[in-house]
């Protein structure tokens, strides 16, 4: 397909994160190098800043601004290759026009249960990454010698923010030679950690304290730690896109503490995040009740209605998950 096409599109989910961005501007720069003139990167709407290090990031066209332009790549091209999703409605509004595309489709994603049509699907929720996928399908299909540094800088940048710095999802001892051929490729880890993962600004780094200080509460019996922060809380510190990414996890690291959900009210909903160690599903959780999936100990959802009624859902509904807690765990005790 590949061979056969020139105008190819790469998409991924909203509200993007390192994985998505990575998988379509790696296999952006790919496509380049093997020669392809017009291939365009269409995504729902835009990512955060911390992203704006990635090779070709102002070359990527935005649906939520640019929507006609963006149907008219998508409705030309000859091949539309997605990325990090498993159903049309994680692309927000765009998903209705790449639904509605009748040219060859790639899905490449590491998700359970993808619900796409496409011509080829390559979906392996094994994978650390949609970006360690990319790089397998890459190598397999004999493009390894085209991956420049920009296209490894990218699908490095997508293994190292969804295996949260090699800290989870990452046992598999292939990864490691992945990320050795990816840094022989010029990619420099310790720069992308820098720049995706740690840098934050004063007043992301002020509201997470904020959040941690103020906001967290945790339910002993549950094993639950919950973080909810509104509009006005949010607005103190200037919220920009991505201030909040990763904060969910921080509550797992106190031991004890299976399962950390973050809860934002956003303009137009209330985005829910989860995050679980142990093998807690908080994929159900949020397939049961806040309009969501995704991982096993990774997922989110978005919920219609006030932070309040999002929340009073949450501590009502705790108590059904209590029996995917293992046993044998120390007691959880917070001194307060
Ligand atoms: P995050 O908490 O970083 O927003 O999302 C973590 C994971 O949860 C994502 O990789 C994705 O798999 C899943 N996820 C997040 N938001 C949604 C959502 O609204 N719907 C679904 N189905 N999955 C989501
Ligand atoms: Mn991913």
């Amino acid at each position: 397909m590949i061979n056969k096409n020139d105008k190819i599109v790469l998409t991924c989910h909203v509200r993007p994160d390192g994985d998505a961005m990575g998988s379509v501007l790696g296999l952006y720069h790919l496509l380049k190098a093997i020669g392809k003139k017009e291939v365009n990167v269409v995504i729902p709407d835009s990512a955060p800043h911390t992203l704006d290090f990635l090779p070709a990031m102002k070359d990527v066209a935005v649906n939520s601004k640019y929507d006609s332009y963006c149907a008219r790549l998508v409705n030309e091209a000859g091949l539309i290759i997605m990325c990090d999703f498993n159903a049309y409605y994680r692309q927000d509004k765009l998903g209705c026009v790449t639904q509605a595309a009748s040219c060859d489709k790639v899905l490449i994603d590491h998700h359970l249960g993808p619900d796409i049509d496409a011509n080829v699907i390559f979906s392996d929720p094994s994978m650390s990454s949609t970006c360690e996928l990319v790089f397998r399908i890459i190598a397999s299909c004999g493009y390894f010698g085209l991956v420049n540094k920009e296209a490894a800088t990218c699908l490095l940048t997508g293994i190292i923010t969804d295996t949260q710095n090699f800290t989870v999802n990452c046992n598999n001892p292939e990864i490691y030679e992945i990320l050795m051929r990816l840094i022989e490729k010029g990619a420099d880890k310790n720069y992308i950690i820098n720049e995706a993962v740690k840098s934050v600004s004063y007043n992301a780094l002020r509201l997470r304290c904020f959040a941690l200080a103020n906001k967290l509460q945790i339910f002993e019996r549950n094993r639950c730690a919950l973080i909810t922060l509104s509009q006005d809380e949010l607005s103190q510190y200037n919220y920009q896109r991505g201030d909040t990414e990763g904060l969910v996890n921080e509550p797992l690291n106190i031991p004890g503490v299976v399962y950390s959900v973050f809860m934002r009210e956003d303009p137009n909903c209330i985005k829910v995040s989860m995050r679980s160690k142990f093998d807690f599903p908080v994929n159900l959780i949020c397939q049961d009740h806040f309009n969501g999936g995704g991982h096993l100990m990774a997922s989110g959802g978005e919920f219609l209605g006030s932070l309040e009624e999002c929340r009073n859902i949450m501590l009502e509904c705790m108590k059904d998950y209590d029996r995917y807690i293992p046993s044998g765990l120390p007691r959880l005790v917070i001194k307060s």
